[in-house]
Order: structure tokens, then sequence, then C-alpha cells
């Protein structure tokens, strides 16, 4: 085994600029010798040789059977780990006012080993970038893109509901990105939806509630959205009781007894859930935003975003239905239904929802992995939801996230065993996405160059 090629593969700035003036090398990459963490099951094969080509995993072999290709690229896997890259199921990629800031933060998703985004509510430019990404134009995780937020205005009846849904779909977007449209519209986009095989995917609009959504069969409820409300106990007064942020506002009123029942329907719809703990989270908590936003991987967006968090935080924290009790109690009730949701066999997938309220892309997937293990969940349960999940979610199990022969290579390479600690996740060796290796030195020079972009214009601004 040739170490010295193995310890600096092929390092070029080219491999991590946004642009790239090739698809990805057709030459094959083989990590020798390393702990496959190959996420079919709850296992680690040691000391195996995983050849990838051509983007394609193509074998997963003990190192001393493995055959690597001639002129292949061997990485050195000794003492590490190698595990499907993650998908990030609520995830958003800026606009195109700004194509330098969205090359940036699809390079976020990156490094952090995202190397599959749902990105919720788009515009006609995200398929542009889903394109390009998929052709290896362009250096970012795979993406798949939602609708614009179908919004009352949009389809606020059911007419141009329908009308909506079939404009969209016919522009090539992959599934619809729900906001709060009346029922009557909502029932008509799911039929429109349904017929034309497009999926609908997000918020639940509060008059249609969780029992509506499920019988809707919406692809996923993201945010836990509309759970709360379903929860409150039969009789409870709850006249002149403002809801409020994902249900805060009658916490107080919620029969625990209920989510039983609250399970059991989700089961029996099929729906999935995409919880975003850390979107409701981190405006609950008790740190303050100044210091949130001096979180080492806030480096990396600019001030007016980090501005607009802080703005966030304090307006929830001063309505008189997120007084501390209240939001601690929709935490745990949060935590409480996922756990329960989970062991029951409900469908979850990871989603932070980045770049919302401290969630900086990519970096939060870490936080959200430890609130779901917080919430109870072990280390390969947490990693199931972010690895082999989402690709049974799209409806393509064999597509990505395991590490079997014929996946997609989107990989990452671990100094320590992510099924010990989620926070191993972050101890990178470097990034396979869609079969271009970034190893985690290039990765940290070209996030060294986004933090200075970033700061000068934070300067320009002051
Ligand atoms: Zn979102």
């Amino acid at each position: 085994m040739l170490l010295a090629a193995c310890s600096s593969p092929d390092s070029t700035d080219a491999a991590v600029d946004g642009r790239t003036t090739s698809a990805p090398s057709s030459a094959a990459i083989a990590f020798v010798g390393v702990n496959v963490v190959p996420m079919d099951r709850e296992a680690v094969l040691e000391n195996h040789t995983v050849v990838v080509e051509d983007g394609r995993i193509v074998s997963v072999a003990p190192a001393d059977e493995a055959q690597v290709p001639e002129g292949a690229q061997r990485i050195d896997g000794a003492g590490r780990w190698l595990m499907p890259g993650l998908t990030e199921m609520h995830g958003h990629v800026p606009g195109p006012d700004n194509p330098a800031y969205a090359e940036d933060v699809l390079f976020l998703y990156v490094s952090n080993g995202v190397t599959t985004v749902r990105n919720m509510a788009g515009n006609a430019s995200h398929l542009e970038l889903r394109d390009g990404i998929a052709r290896g134009d362009l250096l970012g995780p795979r993406l798949y893109a939602a609708s614009p937020w179908l919004s009352p205005d949009k389809a606020g009846t059911p007419e141009s509901a329908e009308q909506a849904v079939r404009e969209y779909q016919a522009a090539g977007f992959d599934l619809i990105k729900l906001g709060s449209i009346p029922p009557d519209a909502y029932v008509r986009m799911a039929e429109t939806a349904h017929a034309l095989g497009m999926p609908f995917a997000g918020h639940v609009p509060r008059e249609v509630g969780l029992t509506g959504a499920l019988d809707a069969r919406q692809a996923s409820i993201d945010h836990l959205d509309s759970y709360v409300e379903f929860l409150v106990a039969e009789g409870a007064e709850v006249s002149g009781r403002d809801p409020g942020w994902f249900g805060s506002g009658v916490v107080d009123l919620v029969d625990t007894d209920r989510i039983a029942e609250a399970v059991e329907r989700t089961l029996v719809a099929g729906t999935w859930n995409v919880p975003t703990l850390s979107l409701i989270e981190h405006l609950a908590s008790a740190e303050p935003a100044e210091a949130m936003i001096r979180w080492p991987e806030m480096r990396y967006l600019p001030q007016d975003v980090l501005d607009g968090w802080v703005r966030s935080k304090r307006e929830v924290q001063s309505r008189d239905n997120f007084q501390p009790l209240a939001a601690q109690q929709l935490v745990e009730l949060r935590r409480r239904l996922l756990k329960a949701l989970h062991d029951a066999g409900a469908p979850i997938a990871l989603g932070s929802d980045a770049p919302q309220f401290f969630n900086v892309p990519g970096f939060s997937i870490h936080h959200e992995m430890r609130m779901m293990a917080a919430a109870g969940l072990t280390p390969y349960q947490v990693l199931a939801t972010g690895t082999r999940e989402p690709a049974r979610y799209f409806g393509t199990p064999d597509a990505f996230g395991t590490v079997e022969p014929g996946r997609r290579a989107d990989l990452i390479l671990l100094e320590a065993n992510p099924l010990d600690d989620l926070a191993n996740v972050q101890r990178r060796a470097g990034v396979l996405v869609n079969g271009r290796w970034l190893p985690e030195a290039d990765i940290q020079a070209r996030l060294q160059r986004i933090a200075e972009t970033v700061g000068e214009e934070r300067q320009v601004a002051e």
C-alpha cells in the first residue's frame, strides 16, 4: 500500500472551488483498510476496502481480498471509519440574487458531510443548481427541489391550488412545499398532487390540522407541525387561546395520553416526520442570542442573517405564551413525541431547517443529531434518519444512504467511530461527494476563504 499517496491524495484548490471545469473524475478511488459503518444494519466492518468508480461504490470487501484497480487513488483508511453521507431533509439554498453566496452555502453543507439536501421552498434557480450538481458542473449536495412555498396568495382557492400544483410539476420541481392555505384549497392541492405523482410536504395549515394532513397522505410533516394542537386534552378550554408558535400557547393543555393516538394515526398514514428539533430548541434555549451568534460556525454567514436571528429570538421570547416554562414544556414534549414516533416505527428523517434560527447550513445537522440523541435515540438510530431513511423516503432505497456496491459514492471518512458518539461525525478526514474526494485540509482551506469573504463584507457594512 502506498502510504505516501494515501496520506496526501491529490489536493488542489480546484477540487473545492464551486465551479469545476469537468465532471467528477472517473478514476477509481479506494479507501484502503477502513472500518466501514455500512448503515444497512448496526455493524462495523473492520479493515475493509471500499472501491469507488464513476461516482458509484463498486465493491466493499475485506482488505486482504479486495481488488483495487490499477491507477486508483488510494486513501488510507487504517484507524478510520467510513460512513454514508448525510441528508438534510429540510434545508434552504439561497435564491439567484447572489450566486457566489449560494455556491458557498452549497459548500457549507458538503463540508459537513451533508451530501444530499431536500431544498424546501424553492425557485426556478434551484432547478439549474440541482441539474448542474448532478452533472458534476457544480460542487454541492445532491438536491431535491421543492416548489416555491404554497401561500394563500398563490393557492388560496381550490382552482388556484390545482393550477399551482400543475405549474410546479410541469416546471420540474420534485415536490410541493406547503404553506398555510385554506382547507378546501388544501384538499384540491392534495388530489391534484396525488394524481400527478407529486409529493407535498412541509407545514400543516392550521385549519387542516394533523388529522387532515394525515388523511391526505402528506409526504412529510416538518417541524412536528400541528402535533401539539392535536394533543390538547378533549374538552380543554381553548377559547381565547392562541396556539402560538408551534403550539407553545396551548402546551399546558396537552394530555400526553393522546400521544399514542397521534403516533397510531401517523403510522397508518405512512407520513414521514422531519422534526427539526433545533429550529425550536435554539429559540427556546436560555442561551442569549448574542452568545449564540459567536458560535464558531457563525463566521460563515453574513451579518444581516445573524442580526435577523437575534431579533427573532428576542421577539419570540418576549411573547406571553413563550415564557420559560412553556418553552421548556414545548421542548420536552417534542422530544417525547419524537421518541414515541420513532419507537413505534413511524418514519423519521433528519432535518434541521438551515439557515433558520442559528442553524448554519451543514453545521446545524450536528446540533440536530445531538438533540435527537437527547430525545432518547441511539447514535445508530439517529444516523439512520440521516442516511438510509431519506433514501427510503425518496422511494430509492438502493440509490444512496448505505455503504454497499451500487450506491452513489457519497461518503464521510472519520477519525473516530460515529456509532460511539455522534460528535465523532465532526472528526472528519474528508468527504466524498458525487464521486469527488475532498480531503479535510482542502475543506478547511475553502471554509477559511468563505469566512474571509464574509468578514470583509461585514467590515464594508459597518
Ligand atoms: Zn424551512
